[in-house]
């Protein structure tokens, strides 16, 4: 019975439920179950109308005051128009933030979607804006033409992919530790037919990853390595000894610098730095749904960089898997300790390409800007092709030059270290440090995409899913479309 002239307490709101929500964005991944479905064409009246500005009629005013710009709107009855902007400027990227700031007005139901004539590329990125937009509204099913429904499917795995990606990285890192994401990772390699192997923080002593033993030992939370494996559609075809693919994501739950600490505000939103991992995990809950054609091995390293007791001290030396000597001068250096071994295992098995995403240094974007992400690497074939799969992806990447002439700031008479001897130019001699444990003959491309991983204050679900989409545009062959 409340008491007069007091007024009721606030009810507390139910702790956010992340663990249930990453366990169902599994889900939605591998089984396609999420709220929002697509279904071939059917007479429906509510449509949502994708138009560039030249789509606009002769006569101008009919349509005033919409101008078609990117984003914008017009309600005109049962249709919503989109603009797409320029017909000639037109990308995924593009596309895709029209069709989301479209997605958040859908509500329950279905409604028919159509589709710019000709641009059939454009047609997962506008389906992936659109699911992207309106989470959290459905059930939702978006009608389009039969013709268009094997790359609207693709747009919503696209959709679900990076989805699962932002769960796991904005979830804090009292959530998602070295432990839980590797038993999400096995969860993942359940669901989605993968093969997996932990090892735990004593196997990775044991099995000779120093690098990520060092980074990890002032924690608690004790390091895990996961390897997964994906054999491609044919089922009898068991693990390939040399995978067509390796993929290696950084996985530092939480980076806190390590006993070389962050300044508190630097070490807000460093639940981040597990975005490369996260991705890498997202997309191989994916392959089989994305009717991946190749076989794909994941080398994830995961680790929380705490200053507790056992921390590595600047100036310890630690001997890598492929038994290279890091001086770990600086321990908020740790990301490329934890990958010098990672990507030692994964280049052994001699991949037809290896793939590393990194939230690896702010100078990448200090270079680039918060959206783009920096490549690197020495076979230009490689790089080229993940070039032209983010740009079909719709995600900004941009090469930076593989200069050898800073070696000299990593290696050491002994081995490297992983403090450079200058403070300039760090994107660059981080990926020549990762380079010293990647043999020269595999197609190797570094993507440290520091700027784009997040958006935002340190308080929000600020993850981006970044890298997903240009992962699994290289690896899975939607109907008409030869992977790149
Ligand atoms: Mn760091
Ligand atoms: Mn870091």
């Amino acid at each position: 019975m409340p008491t007069p002239g007091v007024p009721p307490p606030t009810p507390r709101r139910p702790a956010r439920a992340w663990a249930a929500e990453i366990d169902q964005a599994i889900d939605a991944v591998v089984d396609g179950a999420g709220p929002v479905a697509v279904a071939a064409d059917a007479p429906i009246a509510r449509r949502i109308a994708f138009v560039t500005r030249d789509d606009r009629p002769a006569d101008a005013g009919a349509w005033l005051p919409f101008g078609a710009e990117v984003g914008e709107l017009s309600a005109d009855g049962d249709v919503l128009r989109v603009g797409l902007g320029p017909a000639t400027s037109l990308t995924a990227e593009r596309a895709r933030r029209a069709a989301a700031v479209a997605g958040a007005r859908l509500s329950t139901g279905p409604v028919a979607v159509q589709l710019p004539d000709g641009r059939s590329d454009l047609v997962p990125a506008l389906i992936d804006g659109l699911v992207t937009g309106c989470r959290g509204i459905g059930p939702v099913t978006l009608h389009v033409a039969q013709a268009r429904l094997a790359d609207a499917e693709r747009g919503r795995l696209d959709a679900d992919v990076a989805r699962l990606a932002r769960l796991l990285v904005n979830a804090p890192a009292n959530v998602l530790t070295p432990r839980t994401a590797a038993d999400w990772a096995q969860r993942i390699a359940r669901r989605a037919g993968l093969g997996c192997t932990v090892l735990g923080p004593q196997q990775v002593v044991e099995s000779g990853f120093g690098g990520l033993a060092a980074v990890g030992a002032g924690s608690a939370n004790g390091p895990h390595l996961v390897q997964l494996e994906y054999s491609g559609t044919d089922p009898g075809s068991g693990p390939a000894a040399a995978p067509d693919v390796a993929l290696v994501g950084k996985g530092i739950t939480f980076d806190s610098g390590g006993l070389s600490l962050k300044s508190p505000a630097a070490m807000q939103a460093m639940r981040m730095d597990t975005a490369g991992a996260a991705a890498v995990l997202a997309v191989m809950a994916g392959l089989r749904r994305g009717r991946c054609a190749m076989t794909v091995r994941a080398v994830l390293p995961f680790a929380e960089n705490l200053p507790g007791p056992g921390a590595v001290r600047p100036g310890d030396a630690v001997t890598a898997w492929n038994g290279t000597q890091i001086q770990i001068l600086d321990t908020d250096f740790e990301g490329r300790v934890v990958l010098a071994d990672a990507l030692a295992l994964a280049a052994s098995a001699r991949p037809g390409l290896l793939v590393d995403l990194a939230t690896l240094t702010y100078q990448a974007e200090i270079a680039l800007g918060p959206q783009i992400a920096a490549v690197l690497g020495r076979d230009d074939a490689a790089v080229a092709r993940v070039l032209r799969a983010g740009a079909a992806a719709g995600e900004p990447l941009w090469r930076l030059p593989w200069a050898e002439r800073y070696l000299d700031q990593v290696r050491t008479p002994s081995g490297v270290r992983n403090h450079p001897l200058h403070d300039s130019g760090r994107a660059i001699t981080a990926a020549l440090f990762l380079g010293e444990f990647v043999a020269e003959d595999v197609p190797w491309v570094h993507c440290d995409m520091t700027g784009p991983a997040w958006s935002g204050d340190a308080s929000g679900d600020g993850a981006t899913g970044f890298g997903t989409r240009t992962l699994l545009r290289l690896l899975t062959a939607g109907a008409g479309h030869a992977a790149e």
